[in-house]
């Protein structure tokens, strides 16, 4: 039981509890049938290789539809012949072993508090440099500075988006 707790975990809703759940996957880029033990509601946990987003982007699922369209790139994905004869379940957080609600909730591991310090830190650094070149006229340093700041900080915030349903 602790070692399927040790797998990555995404939070996931449960609309027929009412409350939140966590699942825990092997490969988080694999297809998913979750279901809630509790009160038999369903959803999936799909991934997008081309927009590096994931999401609960099965619709009409309860129709057992064999494929799904990205939201953002609307990119038709198959889903595996045994999709829905291999559910995983959704934990309630209410429901986890207490050290496993304290990591699944420990702002410490959530994507979103770790890209924020990545964006501060990369977005504090950038500046510098970027400040720096300027004072020292190498323009071209502060430009090159500058675009990779961006592109660094547009690349975290696509990641901090993958597991959010926004
Ligand atoms: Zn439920
Ligand atoms: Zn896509």
């Amino acid at each position: 039981m602790s070692a399927e707790f040790d797998k990555d975990f995404i939070p996931i809703w449960c609309e027929g509890c009412n409350k939140q759940g966590e699942v825990f996957l092997d490969d988080l880029e694999q297809p998913y049938f979750v279901i809630c033990p509790k009160c038999g509601w369903e959803t999936s946990s799909v991934w997008c290789p081309k927009c590096q987003i994931g999401g609960e982007f099965v619709a009409s699922i309860e129709k057992r539809p064999m494929s799904w369209v990205c939201p953002e790139c609307q990119t038709e994905y198959p889903l595996p012949a045994l999709f829905y004869e291999q559910p995983v379940f959704l934990y309630l957080e209410d429901d986890l072993p207490d050290e496993v609600r304290a990591r699944v909730r420990s702002p410490v591991n959530s994507r979103y508090s770790i890209g924020m310090k990545l964006i501060s830190f990369t977005g504090f650094v950038g500046m510098m440099l970027t400040f720096i070149s300027l004072f020292a006229r190498k323009w071209e340093m502060a430009g090159l500075c500058f675009v990779l700041t961006l592109a660094i900080l547009l690349a975290i915030g696509r990641w901090m988006r993958k597991y959010s349903n926004e």
